[in-house]
């Protein structure tokens, strides 16, 4: 029976690790503040469930790229998401999922690029919105669906074999999570539940902000599957418990309850672009010939910046002659 269960897992996925309260320790130890995720099962039935704490990234998401406090929830919760969308991934690889919003709300464009390293980028359209709030349970809200508006959600994962694979949903809810969890079912047949919050203090700061995704495995019994769904909706707001404290391997046990919650592996999450200024020069290089004379002659030099991070690159007027020249060498 034992041997049957673990049998439905990924050959690399097998060294599990029953989280006892040493194992707690070492982690709290080992992250202590830092963001990272864990991918966890449960023993006696199979569930599973990746939850991540994403704090730090969604504020240097928000330094990076200037972001008003609802254009930080909005972009907070499109990096959450394609971290989440990594348990479609190999684990450690190069491959990579990118999540793609388009709504009519003004936002704009939303997109947030994850690989299966842990490393995370992504940017919206329109970074100084307004707040829009809504109430619900009493309690103040962003209203995300108001941002987002209606429109597609669209992921594209690059396994890193020939053309990306690309599916797109209508967005359901427009508040991420639940359109994320529509993407699952829908595109890759993946039943689950997807929760993800961004808190956003006073001062426009990050102050909480994390997510999961649950799901049962092939096998798992309809009594377990209740019981998951039973837990997720019992469960506190996401981004409550991580401002309360509570760690990533805690909140599966959370989800878990009922069941002996294990480790499968480990993933240290930040907000890394993998842009430089030989990405940008491509960008110049690719320009037609008149707008780089023109950038020569009337501007004397130009700043390319990178959507995804915000990074600007400089070049200079000797450098912009360089890349003149050498489009006109590869012209001809
Ligand atoms: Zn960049």
């Amino acid at each position: 029976m034992e041997k049957k269960k673990t049998g439905i897992l990924p050959q690399r996925e097998q060294l599990v690790k029953e989280l006892t309260p040493q194992v707690k320790e070492d982690l709290k130890n080992y992250f202590q503040d830092r963001d990272y995720g864990v991918i966890a099962i449960t023993r006696e039935d199979a569930l599973r469930a990746f939850v991540v704490k994403a704090t730090n990234l969604c504020e240097i998401a928000r330094l990076r790229h200037r972001l008003s406090p609802m254009a930080t929830a909005v972009l907070g919760r499109a990096l959450i998401g394609a971290i989440l969308l990594t348990s479609l991934l190999k684990h450690g690889t190069d491959q990579r999922v990118l999540l793609r919003i388009e709504g009519d709300g003004p936002v704009g464009l939303v997109v947030a690029e994850a690989n299966a390293k842990g490393e995370v980028r992504g940017f919206v359209q329109n970074p100084d919105i307004p707040t829009f709030v809504k109430e619900e349970n009493g309690r103040r809200k962003f209203d995300i669906a108001k941002a987002v508006g209606k429109g597609t959600l669209t992921v594209v994962k690059d396994l890193g074999f020939g053309t990306p694979y690309e599916s797109s949903v209508p967005l359901v809810s427009g508040e991420i999570a639940q359109d994320i969890a529509y993407y699952l079912l829908k595109s890759e047949q993946i039943p689950s539940a997807v929760a993800i919050g961004v808190l956003v203090g006073q001062s426009g700061k990050v102050e909480a902000a994390g997510g999961f995704l649950a799901q049962p495995l092939p096998g798992a019994t309809e009594e377990a599957i209740a019981k998951l769904e039973e837990n997720v909706k019992s469960l506190p707001p996401v981004s409550t418990l991580i401002k309360e404290g509570k760690r990533p391997e805690e909140i599966a046990e959370l989800l878990f309850k009922g069941f002996t919650t294990e480790l499968l592996a480990l993933k240290e999450l930040s907000f890394r672009c993998r842009c430089s200024k030989e990405v940008a020069r491509g960008g110049l290089l690719a320009m037609p010939e008149e707008e780089l004379r023109r950038l020569i002659e009337e501007e004397g030099q130009a700043s390319v910046k990178c959507n995804f991070c915000g990074e600007e690159y400089l070049f200079t007027k000797e450098e912009l002659q360089e890349i003149l020249e050498e489009k006109k060498k590869g012209n001809n």
